[in-house]
């Protein structure tokens, strides 16, 4: 996912993926149809943590839009600790 920073022109960290695992995802997903509940990994996540469908119509609009910049932390581990978080303090 892209992600742009207020001010900034950070770009996604490539092979991090955390905003595809931790997060809920209420859309549809291909082989995921109800979406996926959160701390769950994404069908569509590689193993290199990339997205398969990255770019196709069937990527659920709300991954193209998603701007994390703030939840992305330092590292791939600091950004699924921060928006586990996140996902904690929206989700109630
Ligand atoms: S958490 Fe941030 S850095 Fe990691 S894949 Fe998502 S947008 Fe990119
Ligand atoms: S569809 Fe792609 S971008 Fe969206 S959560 Fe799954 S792997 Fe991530």
């Amino acid at each position: 996912m892209k992600i742009v920073p207020p001010g900034g022109n950070l770009s996604c960290r490539t092979g991090c993926g955390a905003c595809c695992i931790a997060p809920s995802l209420s859309s549809r997903i291909p082989g995921m149809p109800q979406g996926k509940a959160a701390g769950l990994r994404c069908i569509q996540l590689t193993l290199d943590n990339r997205c398969a469908i990255y770019g196709m119509t069937h990527r659920p609009a709300v991954c193209g839009s998603f701007q994390a910049s703030d939840s992305c932390g330092a590292n791939r581990e600091e950004a699924l600790q921060l928006l586990a978080e996140l996902e904690r303090l929206t989700s109630t």
